[in-house]
Parts: C-alpha cells; structure tokens; sequence
C-alpha cells in the first residue's frame, strides 16, 4: 500500500482517551454536492444569498416538527459522559468531535434565536450568532459523524447526537450546501433504483454471470430470479451485493438459503436497492421517495414477504420506518398501503431480515450446514451500529445481537467475540457509515475505524482471528479499504450469509 498522507494511528489493541488536539480535524470536509445534483433533489443549487434567515427559518420549522431535537436542545447538562464515546474524536483528537461539542455547535445558535436568555444575555448562556463561520463548521462535523448512536447510550438524558446531526445536514442542503456523496447517490436511486445506477439489464446479466459461477462451484442450478411474479419473497438488497466482493458472497448465500428450503423468491430490477441515503440527510421527503419504489415493486410482483438482506442502516428504516412511510407493517393508512398490508402474509414479521429467515430455518432444521466447511477460519463479529442501536430481530430482546451469532455458530466451529465494551450496544462504528464512506473522508474512515480495529487486534492476537462477519454493506465496503492501513489482510471481512454459503447443504437427500 502507498504510505499515506495522513498519520494513520497506532494499534495498541485498547483504545485510550487521547489528549485534545485542537482544529486537528478541521481541514478533513467532505466535498460539496454541485447545483445539478442539488437541483435534482429539489433543494437549491448553491448557497443561497438570505441562507442565514432560511437557515434560522428551516431550524425553527424542524423544532416544531421534532420535539427530539427541542428536547436534546435544551436537556444537556454538559454532564461529560458522552465525551470519549465518539470514535471520530477518539481517532482524530479534535474535540469538536466529542459529541456534545457537536451539540453544541447547533446547540449555541438555538439559544440565540429560539430562547428568551439566549436572545436578550447571549454571553451568559453560551448562545451565538450564525455566522458563515458557524456554517461552515456545521457543514464540516455534521459530515464527522456517522449518526452512529453510540453516545446517545451512554447518555443520562438519552440525547441522540445523531438526531441533530440529521438537522444540522437538513438545514445545510435546504440553503443549498448538501454533501455531493449522499446527493448523488439519491438522485441515482431516483432515476434508476439503485445506488451504483446499475441499470436493469446490467443487473440481470451479473445475476445469470453468478448462476454460472455457482453450478459451477457446486453442482447445483441455484437461481438468483428477477421480476418473478407471484414469488413468496421479495428480497431488498444493497446493491453492493451484486457486484461487490465480499458483499456478493452473501448474496449467493441467501440464495442458497432459499434453494435449500424450497421457498420462492425474487429480486426487482424496478427496487433493487436496500439501502435508503434519505435517513443520512434526515429529510423525510427523500427517505419517502425511496422507500416508495419498495411498496411498488412488492405491489407489482405480488409477494407474500419482504425481506431485507445484509445492508445495516437499509435495516434500521425498514424496521423502524417502512410501516409508517410505505405501509409495510401498520402504520401508513393511503389506500396503497392498504392494499400491501392485505397482500402481505401476516404469519410472517413484515419485514423480515435475512437472518431471521435463516435463523428460523435453522431452528426447524429446514435447512443443513456442514461446520466444518468453515474450519479455516476463526471468527469475530462486528455489530453494525443501526442494527445494534436502532432494531431489533427476532422479537425478543437483544435479538439483533443474538441471531447473527446463533447463526455463525451454526455454520462455523470458531467464533470469539471482541471486547465486551466494544460490541452489542456499545459497538463502534465501522468508521465509514451516515454517508461518510466517500475518497474525500478517508483520512477521518481511517482514524475513526481506530477503536474497531484495536478491537480487532485484540482478538487476533489472543486467537488468531482471521474473519470478521458483519451484516452490513457499508461495514464490508468500509472495512475493505481500511484494514490495510492497519496491516490486516481486506479479504479479513464478510457478511454472516457469506459463512452460510460456505456450509450450508444444497443437496436433499444429505
Ligand atoms: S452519533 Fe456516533 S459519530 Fe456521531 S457524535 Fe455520536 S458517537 Fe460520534
Ligand atoms: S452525556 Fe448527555 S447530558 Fe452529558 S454532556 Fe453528553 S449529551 Fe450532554
């Protein structure tokens, strides 16, 4: 690998509190969306001359709407426990990334304009104007924060940095300063359904390209099916799994699952992307339009059961946010909400995700795996943070954290968790999620995966790891780049369906 041009931090296998190094992060911003990929999404093409009335306008009109946000506003009592609990700082030092003090850069302007003190004694109670100054600064920590949530659980009062981090990024694109990662990619999920803009006839070649690939390898006509109507199970997948390694190895894996247990399934060349960049920029409308093309594709092909693969924060919305916005689940009321909550089958969770399919499949001995096919690896797993801190599985609580590793050690002999601290809610972010798995943030992916992979290390060096399984599209594809700058071999990351595929037994009669 290159030498990098940025200090890549020491692996010591724990993670200490470092000094504080002031600005030491300021110069790392993520690049700005142009007017073009602004104007698609409806919000202004580049700042706006009266941004600081609209900004304050924007900023009242969400205090309104989220009563969260009034409540973080006003409830932090700068108590401290947050401070060291944000990877970013932790990686960086620069302690505009602990997250109160990313608070508090909203936090300061909301006394100003939205209190009584705050507007009349500003001195007294911290309040400040927005001045361009303050914009910028917005702009650069909102985009040094994955909303991973690990704070928030260490928070006595439950404040949820990335619940204003959501705001902060909302006001910045409605004056038109949006983040060219995150915009892009809606605007191609919009035209063409998917992330990577991998229009329908590509998709459908790289599925028969792997149906080859896999009778090949096994023997057996495993189908990745497309369009397929009247099938039981629409699968919704990041696109990722379709062409990017490791990612694709899980997706052969759920096909297996299906294959092995007889059950009908498709993908959808008019919704295949799980994952959904609207929650990123916590805008509502866009988190909506995404999530629409799910409900229409379900409409379309008639299936029973939705089902979600391995994609983290795709996860969180659809547990936490389809019933409301799309009507899968109760929640939404329009009549095509209706219409899915009737087709849907009710025996099954609505939706589902892939590894409580599996597990369940397991748990029936519907399905067959053979241990032993995984026996050169020892295992570690890696909680993604919107599964960890923002679902759940299975229905019973911790389920989330308990059927990925009921299933790895239904498929494997080896398995080590990392460090208690550093997993289940207290999980540390991969370092590239919330919409910062972009070129122009690596020095900040890098230096925030730092208290992951000290967990890692410690593992590896007490048990000689040589897998970690995630469930999580952006995980892998941050974790790939990022390992080798820690001296780990990329190919040390995989989905739990990847494992799966490895053991599970496709012929019947075994
Ligand atoms: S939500 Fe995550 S990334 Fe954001 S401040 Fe909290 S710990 Fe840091
Ligand atoms: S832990 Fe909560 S109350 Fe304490 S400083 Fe952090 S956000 Fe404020």
């Amino acid at each position: 690998m290159a030498a990098s041009k940025f200090e890549v931090p020491e692996l010591k296998g724990y993670t200490v509190i470092p000094l504080l190094q002031k600005g030491a992060s300021a110069n790392i911003k993520s690049f700005l969306a142009n007017e073009k990929i602004q104007e698609d999404l409806g919000f202004p093409g580049e700042l706006v001359e009266d941004w600081h009335d609209k900004a304050i306008e924007k900023m009242g009109e969400l205090l309104g709407k989220y009563r969260g946000l009034r409540v973080f506003m006003d409830a932090c009592v700068h108590c401290g426990a947050c401070t060291d609990k944000c990877h970013y700082y932790l990686g960086t030092r620069d302690p505009k990334n602990m997250p109160v003090a990313r608070q508090d850069l909203m936090r300061q302007v909301y006394r100003r304009y939205f209190t009584f003190a705050g507007k009349y004694f500003p001195k007294l109670v911290g309040a400040r104007d927005l001045t361009r100054e303050v914009l910028d600064d917005w702009y650069s920590y909102y985009y040094q924060c994955s909303e991973c949530r690990r704070c928030s659980v260490y928070c006595p009062y439950g404040i949820d940095t990335a619940e204003v981090t959501m705001a902060g990024r909302e006001i910045l694109d409605s004056v038109g300063m949006g983040q060219k990662y995150t915009n892009e990619i809606l605007g191609k999920v919009h035209r063409i359904g998917n992330n990577l803009g991998l229009p329908g006839p590509a998709l459908t070649d790289t599925l028969e390209g792997l149906e080859e690939d896999i009778e090949a390898d096994t023997g057996f006509a495993v189908k990745l099916p497309i369009d397929i109507k009247g099938a039981e199970v629409l699968l919704i997948t990041p696109s990722a799994d379709f062409f990017s390694e490791p990612h694709v190895e899980s997706l052969i894996g759920y096909a297996k699952v299906f294959h092995a247990a007889g059950i009908s399934w498709t993908l959808s060349s008019m919704s295949s992307e799980a994952g959904n960049f609207g929650m990123f920029i916590g805008n509502y409308e866009q988190m909506h339009k995404v999530a629409l093309r799910i409900r229409q594709a379900a409409l379309e092909l008639g299936v029973k059961r939705i089902v979600v693969g391995e994609c983290g924060h795709a996860w969180r919305v659809a547990y936490s946010f389809w019933n409301t916005l799309i009507g899968v689940g109760a929640g939404a009321d329009d009549p095509f909400a209706k219409m899915l909550q009737k087709q849907l089958d009710p025996r099954y969770p609505q939706p589902a995700h892939i590894c409580e399919v599996t597990y369940d499949l397991l748990q029936q001995g519907a399905i067959k795996m053979d241990k032993e096919a995984n026996d050169h690896r020892i295992i570690t797993f890696h909680d993604s943070c919107n599964v960890a801190r923002g679902s759940n599985m299975g229905g019973i609580p911790g389920g989330q954290f308990i059927l990925p590793r009921e299933i790895i050690k239904s498929v494997a002999n080896h398995f080590y968790d990392m460090a208690p601290e550093t997993v289940f809610e207290g999980t540390f972010c991969c370092g590239g999620g919330g919409g910062l798995l972009t070129d122009d943030l690596m020095e900040l992916r890098v230096k925030g995966a730092m208290p992951r992979m000290n967990a890692l290390k410690s593992v590896v060096d007490a048990h000689q790891v040589n897998f970690m399984a995630t469930i999580c599209a952006i995980c892998k594809a941050q974790f790939t780049k990022v390992l080798p700058y820690y001296e780990f071999e990329m190919s040390m990351v995989g989905g739990v369906h990847q494992l799966v595929s490895s053991a599970i037994r496709l012929d019947p009669n075994k």
